[in-house]
């Protein structure tokens, strides 16, 4: 069900401390924490703590929960100092955009150039 942990979701693992992660900032609702394989000299994720499966889902499901999401978002380009020169939200969603992990994550990616449009 929406919102609840998914025993299979690595995300939620995380979530609960089941698996490690190099954690820069969590809220009562989100965590964000470095991407394990970094596209970017900055590259962190950030998550809502409640399992959905993406960005749509997670948006049309808790929208204030998506809110938070983005907020974070912004306040980790702050922390990370990419905000100058500009960073990028991503949330890759579908098999065919990339989307690996299907519990919704923005992908917050800075500190080089980056190309538009993405591949
Ligand atoms: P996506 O491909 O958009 O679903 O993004 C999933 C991201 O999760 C990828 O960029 C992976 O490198 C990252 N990832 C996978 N496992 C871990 C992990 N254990 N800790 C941190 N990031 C991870
Ligand atoms: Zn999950």
């Amino acid at each position: 069900m929406a919102g609840e942990p998914q025993a299979d979701c690595l995300f939620c693992k995380i979530v609960e401390g089941n698996i490690p992660a190099t954690i820069v900032r969590e809220t009562e609702t989100t965590l964000a924490f470095r991407d394990i394989n970094p596209q970017a000299p900055s590259h962190v994720l950030v998550i809502p703590k409640a399992h959905h499966a993406d960005a749509a889902s997670l948006a049309a499901a808790a929208p204030e929960l998506a809110a938070d999401v983005l907020r974070e978002a912004g306040h980790v380009a702050a922390d990370e100092e990419i905000v100058e020169h500009g960073y990028r939200v991503v949330f890759n969603t579908g098999a065919g955009a990339g989307q690996t992990v299907f519990h919704a994550h923005a992908h917050v990616l800075g500190g080089r150039g980056l190309q538009w449009p993405p591949g």
